[in-house]
């Protein structure tokens, strides 16, 4: 259901991808591990044009477009079908919990004010926050804030979520809770793709793992065999290091 193929992007004379082909199927849960600066965020940011791809072409839903020479338009139609979710969750500081969740419905979906508070409130609840709605952002706790970037990203009921180390930030006390909310998500089989170095997690919830090393998928697979059989040196060299 999203294909990517031959994904490039530089910065200067420093290719970070250096031709990316992935494919995403409905439902499917992958998470992306990796040493630091091998891309990973470049990755997922590319896919929703955060970054300006170098080449590369995307099919998403019903769009097919060239990375390199997409226009606005088809910039915006991309960014309806992802919702992201930032290490350091990007609220909107001067905005409640819920408008967190309501503004993206209100301001680009255009939805009635009364039917955003509806499914954000129900949002609220099925993140653990429905006694947060009225709290700021600074009030609470970065699990209770991730929470509500994770909120912020169901509202936008996208095709697939794109996760870059959402636990990364957090005290470990908090890190927990984020990653349940996380597997229920899973459990619904909302399609996610996620960079994070929380092994357990991976082993659990993926459906496949991808380990990226310099700019390129070095290997994939699910789980089990990538952990307990990884082919390539680089991935066993990785593995030792972190599990
Ligand atoms: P990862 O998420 O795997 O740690 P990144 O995608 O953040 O890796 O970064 C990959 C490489 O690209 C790193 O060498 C990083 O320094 C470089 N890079 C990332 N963003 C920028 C940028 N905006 N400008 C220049 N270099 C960047
Ligand atoms: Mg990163």
């Amino acid at each position: 259901m999203i294909k990517v193929r031959n994904l490039v992007k530089q910065f200067g004379n420093t290719r970070v991808l250096d031709g990316i082909d992935l494919e995403i199927q409905k439902g499917e849960i992958i998470v992306v591990i990796g040493p630091s600066g091998t891309g990973k965020s470049t990755l997922l940011r590319c896919l929703n044009f955060l970054e300006q791809p170098d080449a590369g072409q995307l099919q998403i839903g019903d769009i097919d477009v060239d990375m390199n020479t997409a226009t606005r338009q088809q910039i915006l139609a991309v960014r309806r079908h992802t919702a992201f979710v930032f290490q350091n969750y990007a609220l909107f500081a001067n905005k409640t919990a819920l408008e967190n969740i309501t503004e993206r419905l209100i301001v680009v979906d255009r939805w009635p004010e009364e039917k955003a508070r509806e499914l954000a409130h129900r949002i609220l609840e099925r993140v653990g926050l429905s006694d947060k709605a009225d709290a700021w952002p600074a009030s609470l706790s970065g699990g209770q804030q991730q929470r509500v970037g994770i909120g912020r990203a169901m509202a936008a009921q996208a095709e697939v979520i794109l996760f870059d180390e959402p636990t990364s930030s957090l005290d470990p006390e908090w890190v927990g809770e984020v990653l349940s909310v996380m597997k229920a998500l899973a459990e619904e089989r909302q399609t996610m793709l996620v960079v994070t170095h929380e092994m357990r997690f991976a082993h659990d919830v993926a459906d496949r793992v991808i380990f990226m090393d310099g700019g390129s998928i070095v290997e994939q697979g699910p789980p089990s065999q990538l952990f307990q059989e990884p082919r390539d040196p680089r991935t066993r060299n990785f593995l030792r290091k972190v599990l």
